[in-house]
């Protein structure tokens, strides 16, 4: 790609640089301490990680990371990234800082065996997206015209906090500064220093990344520039009214604890046992690869001359337990030979005068592929080209799945749950989507908590029984289920599907757990086929779109759950982490940063306004509340994403069609910072966040009830 993708998130720490004036409760965020923990060469963990510099963090960002990127005062960058500790070892040789391990590779399994003996324990024991509004024309040195597109403040834990966005004339200026000053009924007055934010080549505006704690709810704000511009504003509530409490007797809290795509699959079963005359079970009509790979193997050493051998067969078909060798012939002056018999390819190496092996690793590897191509790839292993082979093995080759017998490898069946009084198309249709990215472990806890919060009030709650009765719930808990099941049980950190399209040295067993398509980029509306940006053809890349717009049946699932039931028009395709709750347009094409078309003034007024009511439903729980600079159109949120599902239902199907990014930033009191939660974070935390987006979705069918009132299905 010519230019590598970049976005820029202003960060907190500019209040310090810019001289804040510190007022009583409203102290400055300390610089991150580095962290003391380190990571092993081989070990993986997603970290926060600090660079010095725009190049550097291009370079990370260019690998792909699906979270925000902020930053700092002084040039520096922070972001989060899942690396090795060699990898991580030569970033830090560069300057890079490890700020804080949020999550090690291994943490997975335990994280999960954590939350099932607390299962087994309880058991024993009973937006501003308008951004047209300011010119873009050249102001010279004169001063410029500040607007606010942006000022909000919100409580949550009892702390006060102020978000702001402001817009200057000065759009080709960089040195120009911004500073906030805020004033509260009593008088108290401080102020912060705004960030540049620049996409694609373009400036969109100037904002804080983290929200600012302030001492009381503020009544004024005012922007200055360093060249002279001002504006005023008196900042707005975010949050709205709360939903009204839920009744004595609601029932909620059906989550014990991180749950397999097999645990999920068993209580679907069990919620359609139990409510018959709620429930079908649809089952989607493309198959996924399975939770299964080819069998492969080094022969020889890798570290000095090795080819790799792979069968065409998956593992659970055959190949494992298939043995390759080479050996050495008696005599001098043999030709390279081999034969495959009794699932066993002995590869007879040839030799020159005087019995010298004369083969090489090309040769080999190369021959294997003549001879067997139909049963065998072969190729050499990176690093080994032009070396002699040796003689080597039997190694036994194998696919290397970890999960025992209890995970099917067939073709796995995506299931939905259909829940309502009325499963006939006659009522307005939601669907909530979830675990496209396979290590979002608490997302399926999200849907499931929502979808058995239904059924259990139908008979006992009357604002449940009415829902039911108006709104037609589609819930796909777990969208990728093969990556799902190789997050469980082998790499935790894994994203993407299964499927490998990688070809010669990339099909390395190193490799491994690079294979796969990233399911929210292969989606056919805005993709990376079409000419949109932040997608990948390379077939190790975390955001690989797969070879072509729908090649995956993950993808394919969704749509075709849309195309049969026409009256869907709300979706909520349910992600993790860092969160954030955004909509279409979610793509644009690199040159003048042009996106899909932007929804209508009423329609993008409708998914504002349904988004704060749905925030202020979340926060209802313990406090949590997105960000509005989090809330938006993807592609200003956080970036664009070519070929993503929300954009594939909203422009395909004309569906209300959300992100929500669960799993918010953590406010620490003690050190004054915002922390990240991570993919799988522990499991009690993962439980609040089931918890409260669960009320979120349910706040989604009241809203679709209301909207239902006016737009009937028939
Ligand atoms: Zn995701």
């Amino acid at each position: 790609m010519r230019r590598p993708r970049f976005f820029v998130i202003a960060l907190v720490a500019g209040a310090v640089a810019l001289g804040a004036t510190e007022t009583a409760g409203s102290a400055p965020i300390a610089p991150a301490k580095p962290a003391a923990a380190q990571l092993a060469a081989a070990d993986t963990a997603l970290v926060t990680l600090q660079v010095s510099n725009r190049a550097e963090a291009e370079t990370l960002i260019a690998a792909g990371t699906d979270l925000p990127v902020r930053e700092l005062a002084g040039g520096a960058y922070q972001l989060d990234l899942v690396l090795t500790g060699a990898r991580l070892a030569t970033l830090t040789s560069r300057g890079a800082r490890l700020i804080r391990v949020i999550q090690r590779e291994g943490d997975g399994t335990a994280r999960y065996a954590e939350s099932a003996r607390a299962a087994q324990a309880r058991a024993g024991t009973g937006l501003s997206s308008a951004k047209t509004g300011f010119s873009t024309a050249q102001v010279s040195a004169a001063a410029d015209t500040l607007h606010f597109l942006q000022g909000y403040w919100w409580t949550s834990k009892g702390q006060v906090f102020l978000s702001a966005q402001v817009a200057t004339t000065a759009t080709e200026d960089p040195d120009v500064q911004i500073t906030v000053t805020w004033r509260t009924a009593d008088g108290r007055t401080g102020s912060f220093g705004l960030q540049r934010y620049v996409d694609a080549d373009e400036y969109q505006h100037h904002f804080v990344f983290f929200p600012q704690p302030v001492p009381a709810k503020p009544v004024s704000l005012t922007a200055t520039s360093s060249l002279g511009g001002s504006a005023q504003l008196t900042p707005r509530a975010w949050l709205g009214a709360q939903p009204p409490p839920t009744p004595a007797g609601y029932q909620q809290d059906f989550i014990t604890q991180y749950m397999t795509p097999t645990d999920v699959k068993a209580r679907i079963q069990r919620l359609a046992r139990q409510y018959p005359s709620l429930v079908d079970v649809i089952n989607l009509p493309h198959k996924t690869q399975g939770y299964r790979r080819a069998a492969s193997g080094y022969l020889g050493d890798p570290a000095d001359a090795a080819i790799v051998v792979e069968t065409r067969k998956f593992g659970d078909q055959g190949g494992n337990g298939v043995r390759v060798r080479t050996v050495k012939p008696a005599g001098p002056n043999h030709p390279l030979t081999a034969r495959y018999a009794q699932r066993v390819l002995t590869v007879t190496l040839a030799t020159g005068k005087g019995r010298a092996v004369t083969s090489t690793t090309g040769e080999v590897a190369a021959y294997i592929r003549d001879r067997f191509g139909t049963t065998f790839r072969a190729f050499v292993e990176n690093g080994s080209a032009g070396k002699l082979m040796p003689v080597a093995g039997p190694v036994v080759l194998s696919d290397g799945l970890k999960a025992g017998a209890d995970v099917p490898r067939a073709p796995w069946t995506v299931q939905a749950l259909r829940i309502g009084a009325h499963r006939d198309g006659s009522r307005i249709g939601v669907l909530a989507y979830s675990q496209e990215h396979a290590r979002e472990w608490a997302t399926p806890l999200v849907t499931m908590e929502f979808a058995e919060r239904l059924l259990a009030n139908y008979a006992t709650d009357a604002d449940t029984r009415a829902l039911l009765n108006q709104v037609d719930v589609f819930v796909v808990p777990v969208t990728n289920p093969d990556g799902a099941n190789y997050s469980f049980h082998d790499f935790n950190m894994q994203r993407k599907n299964l499927r490998n399209y990688c070809q010669g040295a990339q099909r390395d067993p190193v490799h491994r757990n690079d294979w796969g398509v990233d399911v929210n980029r292969n989606y056919a509306v805005g993709s990376l086929f079409d000419g949109y940006f932040g997608a990948s053809l390379d077939c190790l890349n975390e955001v690989s779109s797969g070879p072509a717009e729908l090649s995956e049946p993950e993808s394919r699932n969704v749509i075709a759950l849309a195309k049969a039931h026409p009256n869907i028009k709300y979706a909520m395709n349910v992600h993790s982490y860092g969160g954030a709750f955004m909509w279409p347009p979610g793509a644009y094409k690199l040159d003048g940063r042009v996106t899909l078309p932007r929804p209508s003034i009423e329609e993008s007024a409708h998914f504002l306004s349904a988004a704060r009511q749905i925030v202020t439903s979340i926060s209802a729980y313990r406090g949590t509340v997105t960000w509005p600079a989090f809330t938006g159109p993807l592609a200003d949120v956080l970036y664009s994403a070519a070929g993503n599902s929300a954009d594939q239902l909203y422009y395909e199907r004309g569906i209300f069609a959300w992100d929500f990014e669960i799993g918010s930033f953590l406010w620490n009191p003690a050190s004054q910072e915002w922390e990240g939660v991570g993919f799988q974070p522990p499991y009690a935390e993962a439980h609040a966040e089931a918890m409260e987006y669960a009320s979120g979705l349910v706040q989604l069918v009241r809203v679709a009830a209301e909207y239902q009132k006016t737009h009937p299905i028939r």
